[in-house]
């Protein structure tokens, strides 16, 4: 209930720094949310409301960077997590500005890779707190332990195989009992065990386990750079492996449902630039094709005052789904419908109404091509962005109809972040569902795209006209100038 009312004011709040936002209203809260093992789509639906609503995040090295693209802006973003291994001093000062942030004021996340409370530390964060009576929520995460090995192809348990998990650290300074695990004879997940994982396999070994069980290990799992080796307890310690990785020992470690890894754009690095409210469809599309999605909200959207609308009408024209529902909120239609392509048709069947007019190719030359000549000099309604190009209204006069425009919205900028302009720099793939997101885009790159090494993909074909006159290389034009059409060009890059 708090984080619904919070949104909303939060939302008509002016832009401010995430410290002058204090609300003393508020109570003290601070949020232990689990980001999940690295897909950013495996966050729970409570943490990335959190994520919207917070004023501050404190951020480990292996919570995904995706998602702090849900923050508003102004929020305040910190990097607590640069090295891999946490000091006590390091700890003493989380600890610390956990407590010193929510004293301010200010609704804190604690963003921690996987579930907070499954070797994360995140139980002597909640003590720390505990001890300074602040209030704090606990939202559980997807563990590396269960889901890497899961997008790995391996159950950690399984009927006839396995009947039980033991979930352990394999960090030098752990008290684990190697001797019972080896007895136990049950799947046994290693987090944090690269670096010892000679003596791992030797205590194993020594305890009595065979040397040929089968051993996973799982890099970078549940992300775009996942791989995995297989190998056995004797081979483990000459496996060459990067960390992060979940090292799964067992039988199971022999199976391989494979999903994750054959997925075609697996390892490529897409960008994304939407308008935020919008940019989910897209980005879901591009990632299930196996890509890292970076979303770039280059622009957003404000709704403007809507003018009374009177007078009688043969067509009202859609050119986005956001025109719709902006319309539909204030006025019924009562004439014939036109409708650029199918996600603006989509957005007015779900509102309840039908649709006359669907041009083959969804951009506006083809809806004007498409469209009928006027008799008796019909009247269009053609409710708008208020910087749409007057492509329709001029084309639509010269066909004879009158029309009357009126601006629902307009868009503006959003500043990007150092990490953005990097993600930018280094991707394989840039895909552009407007031109107004290309312009967007340029601007804040610094007046050209020319910086942008990757493919350009473009949803139309004005889209990649202002794409090229803003210096972009090696352009691709979706066949079909849809959400649809620009994933799958992506995928064909
Ligand atoms: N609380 C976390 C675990 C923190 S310990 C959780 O529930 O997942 C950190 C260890 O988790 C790493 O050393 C590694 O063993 C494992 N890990 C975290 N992310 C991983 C990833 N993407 N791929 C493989 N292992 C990962």
């Amino acid at each position: 209930m708090v984080a619904t009312c919070d949104r909303i004011l939060s939302r008509s709040r002016p832009r401010r720094s995430g410290l002058q936002d204090a609300k003393w209203w508020q109570p003290v809260t601070v949020f232990l949310v689990g980001a999940g093992p690295g897909d950013p789509d495996l966050i729970t639906v409570k943490g990335k409301q959190l994520l919207e609503d917070c004023d501050v995040v404190i951020y480990d090295r292996l919570a995904p960077s995706e998602l702090l693209a849900f923050t508003k802006v102004g929020c305040e973003l910190i990097d607590v997590g640069k090295r891999p291994a946490i000091s006590e001093n390091d700890q003493d000062y989380i600890n610390n500005l956990l407590i010193e942030r929510a004293r301010m004021g200010l609704k804190v996340v604690r963003l921690k890779g996987g579930d907070p409370y499954v070797l994360g530390r995140g139980g002597e964060e909640a003590q720390a707190l505990v001890n300074a009576g602040i209030d704090f929520q606990i939202v559980p995460g997807v563990t590396s332990a269960i889901a890497v090995p899961a997008y790995a192809g391996i159950p950690v348990t399984h009927r006839n195989i396995a009947d039980s998990v033991t979930i352990v650290t394999g960090h030098q300074d752990s008290k684990v009992n190697w001797k019972a695990l080896a007895e136990l004879g049950t799947t046994i997940v290693v987090l944090m065990g690269v670096t010892n994982r000679k003596e791992i396999s030797r205590k194993l070994i020594e305890n009595g386990m065979d040397p040929a069980t089968s051993v996973a290990i799982v890099e970078w799992g549940t992300t775009p750079e996942q791989s995995t080796h297989r190998t056995n307890l004797e081979e483990l310690e000459r496996a060459r492996v990067r960390p992060p990785a979940t090292i799964v020992i067992g039988q199971v470690a022999e199976m391989n449902l494979k999903w994750f890894e054959s997925r075609p754009l697996l390892g490529k690095r897409v960008v994304v630039t939407r308008a935020s409210e919008t940019a989910g469809k897209l980005s879901r599309l591009v990632r299930e094709f196996g890509a890292r999605v970076i979303e770039i909200p280059t622009i957003r959207t404000l709704e403007l005052e809507v003018p009374p609308v009177s007078g009688e009408y043969e067509w009202t024209v859609f050119t986005s789904p956001i025109a719709v529902e902006l319309y539909v909120k204030h006025f019924r239609i009562t004439s014939k419908i036109a409708a650029v392509g199918p996600a603006t048709r989509n957005r007015l069947n779900e509102a309840g109404y039908q649709v006359e007019l669907v041009p083959d190719e969804f951009d506006a030359n083809s809806l004007v091509e498409s469209f009928p000549i006027a008799q008796n000099s019909g009247q269009v309604l053609y409710p708008k962005s208020q910087i749409a190009k007057d492509t329709i209204e001029s084309g639509l006069v010269s066909k004879g109809w009158q029309v009357t425009s009126i601006d629902l919205y307009t868009t503006e900028r959003v500043p990007l972040s150092d990490w953005q302009i990097k993600e930018i720099s280094n991707c394989d793939i840039i895909a552009f569902a407007s031109s107004s997101a290309v312009e967007a885009l340029a601007d804040v790159l610094g007046d050209t795209l020319r910086s942008v090494s990757g493919k350009v993909v473009c949803i139309g074909y004005e889209t990649a006209r202002v794409a090229e006159s803003l210096g972009a290389r090696s352009i691709v034009i979706a066949k079909e100038h849809s959400i649809e059409g620009l994933a799958k060009a992506v995928l064909d890059a």
